[in-house]
């Protein structure tokens, strides 16, 4: 096989059995990443096994384009039971860096790690090699120390995913921190915890081989000049205080082989501080949002680097400060109750107390290490009034209202978790067109370009009308197939699909992009990729029904959406294209009941299923090929 490297590592922590299965089966109905993770989970995490019971697998996942000099293609899936998601249940993440691309040089597809070490282990793998060694002497220890530790033992080019404190101690929220400042959220590190595993630690010496190496040069010039848009720098609550001056984008993301310019990338703070930040690390803590004006660069330049550290999400860390901040103004949580000097909140020290007080479950720590979604039904009540919207059990709400945005309506609800990246397509549009709203001719992107992406991308005319709901259903249904097939390739999705580009007469990007370099990678035909995507969204439907989600109730949108008028934080509004060349303001909507349930049942429609009750219809899955689905399981 030119692209997969034809094996999967299965190592049980329990009873120290090492094996390795094929990954063909498995790559040919589901081609790699999310897909194969998918597959992988549905055949060995049962329904009734708990995030943090030896049973649950921890998964990682690679595709076929990863390690090939693609460009973008650096994607690691992880899935796994969550203990982070309410209830427990299915979740997945991604880790871009240098992960993936050792996985495929080491010679594998994945890797499958369940069971529990009796003690702390670390597994080290070295191609054909794979070791499960003690790590007593590193339990304990935070992440960034954990892995200079691990590339002392084994090489300086050995890539790492390990856990601090947050998940030794089973802090539900926990992240797992990878080489070159990756996380993977979902709680997935403390998953990891819960097994006694404290890192992983990969070396490979192979290649993988490409069908048609002139033919993915060639595209990698392409890839180049296509991908030129503008650049999302990620500070734009820094921009206009006086931090803007000291925060400097100096390099690109520079992972594994990428050249691309992306929102991840190396940042300068003042002076002497330099170091990678991604998305929204960079403003997670903003001592002036919590009235700490005086604040050094330094607090803001260690935030992501301590949270990093100790495995929390900047996501989580951020809800929770605002959360904290808004009890410390109402006077709804006393100094004896936080355990924590709230009037301190906005300085490094109130961070180091926050993160310690978390990790090690002292005073509100011991709520906030259920994580704030989950925690805060033991807080008082005053306190719990003040949870925001945003609020979620990972990742952050709301951020595209479907209020606004009535496609969003589909996106959020269906999914394990937020931030999913469905929402990156119609956002990564979006944003360009807002800059040429504000400046006309600064990026070309205007209703009618969006009414081409429409019409080519998401399949559906129509959905270029963001205020509207007709046509939204299948756009949904495109992107969401779209959006599995680039994580199952490994693409990452910061620099796919190419929407709108700057490289060409017409400012239209090439959505065959992926399926040209899957085509070149591989040889085979990328024809696979609608049954493949459609295959992939409907095993994940099925492991959710058989986890309990209730259908047609759980896939609504939170009811605030159709009752509370949508706020603008701005004067100019919450702006989206509309019908022909208009610019709709959507301040002070609500989502539309009716309209919303009529696109909800088309949306069921066209996947197959019952349109009453969102259950795949038999005669589906059937096609697909999915077996092992039992109405039983339905409650
Ligand atoms: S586009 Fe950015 S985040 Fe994605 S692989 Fe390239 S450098 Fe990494």
């Amino acid at each position: 096989m030119y692209g997969w490297m034809g094996k999967i590592l299965y190592v049980n922590l329990t009873d120290s059995k090492i094996k390795v299965i094929d990954s063909k089966p498995y790559v040919e109905k589901y081609l790699g990443g999310r897909g194969v993770g998918l597959a992988l989970y549905w055949e060995n995490v049962k329904p009734e096994t708990k995030a943090f019971d030896p049973e649950n697998c921890l998964i990682f996942t690679v595709g076929p384009i990863v390690a090939t000099r693609a460009q973008g293609a650096t994607m690691t899936s992880v899935v796994g039971k969550s203990p982070a998601t309410v209830p427990e249940g299915y979740c997945y993440g991604n880790l871009t860096g240098y992960i993936g691309p050792e996985f495929k040089k080491a010679g594998y597809d994945g890797l499958l790690v369940t069971g529990r070490s009796e003690y702390p282990v670390y597994l080290l793998i070295e191609d054909n090699r794979v070791e499960i060694k003690d790590a007593s002497s590193m339990w304990g220890l935070n992440g960034y120390r954990t892995g200079e530790l691990l590339e002392q033992a084994h090489g300086k080019n050995t890539r790492w995913i390990v856990i601090g404190a947050a998940g030794e101690n089973l802090i539900k929220t926990a992240l797992a921190l990878a080489t070159h400042d990756c996380t993977v959220s979902a709680g997935f590190g403390a998953v990891m915890g819960s097994k006694n595993l404290k890192a992983i630690a990969i070396r490979g010496s192979g290649k993988v081989e490409v069908a048609n190496p002139k033919g993915l040069t060639s595209l990698n010039r392409y890839t180049f000049k296509i991908s030129k848009r503008i650049r999302l720098t990620h500070a734009p609550h820094i921009e206009g205080t006086r931090y803007e001056k000291e925060l400097e984008v100096i390099g690109k993301g520079g992972c594994y082989m990428c050249g691309l310019e992306c929102v991840a990338g190396i940042y300068r703070y003042g002076k002497k501080y330099v170091g990678h930040r991604k998305c929204e690390s960079v403003e997670y803590y903003l001592p002036w949002a919590y009235g700490k004006e005086n604040e050094p660069i330094e607090t803001l330049f260690y935030a992501p680097v301590k949270a990093n550290d100790y495995g929390f999400d900047s996501w989580e860390m951020n809800s929770i400060c605002d959360w904290l901040y808004d009890c410390y103004k109402a006077g709804a949580l006393s100094k004896e109750e936080a355990g924590l000097p709230l009037s301190e909140l906005g300085t490094g020290e109130f961070l180091d107390k926050l993160m310690d007080a978390i990790a090690h479950r002292k005073g509100i720590g011991k709520l906030l290490a259920e994580g704030l979604y989950r925690g805060s039904d033991q807080a008082p009540p005053k306190a719990k009034a003040l949870l925001r919207r945003s609020v979620a059990p990972i990742g952050q709400n709301d951020i595209f209202s479907p209020r606004a945005y009535p496609i969003m309506a589909l996106f959020y609800p269906l999914e394990p978790r937020v931030h999913h990246i469905n929402y990156h397509d119609i956002a990564f549009v979006h944003i360009p067109w807002s800059h040429e709203q504000r400046q006309p001719g600064s990026t070309g992107v205007n209703n009618a370009l969006i009414r081409r992406i429409a019409k080519e991308i998401w399949n559906s005319e129509a959905a270029a009308d963001f205020s509207g709901y007709k046509g939204q259903a299948m756009a949904a249904k495109t992107i969401q197939n779209r959006t599995y097939i680039k994580e199952s390739l490994g693409l990452c999705d910061w620099a796919y699909p190419v929407s709108y580009s700057f490289g060409t007469p017409d400012r239209f990007g090439d959505p065959e992009l992926e399926a040209k370099l899957f085509t070149a990678i591989t040889g085979v035909s990328s024809d696979v990729f609608e049954e493949i995507g459609e295959r992939i969204y409907n095993l994940q439907r099925l492991i959710l029904l058989r986890e309990g989600r209730r259908t047609p109730e759980d896939d609504y949108p939170m009811p605030h959406n159709f009752t509370e008028p949508l706020e603008s934080p701005t004067h100019t509004g919450i702006l989206v294209p509309g019908p022909g060349d208009s610019v709709i303001d959507t301040r002070g909507r609500v989502l539309d009941r009716e309209k919303y349930m009529a696109m909800l049942k088309e949306f069921y429609q066209l996947r197959g299923w019952d349109e009453e009750t969102g259950l795949p219809l038999r005669d589906t899955l059937d096609k697909l090929g999915i077996t092992g689905f039992s109405m039983d399981y339905v409650k």
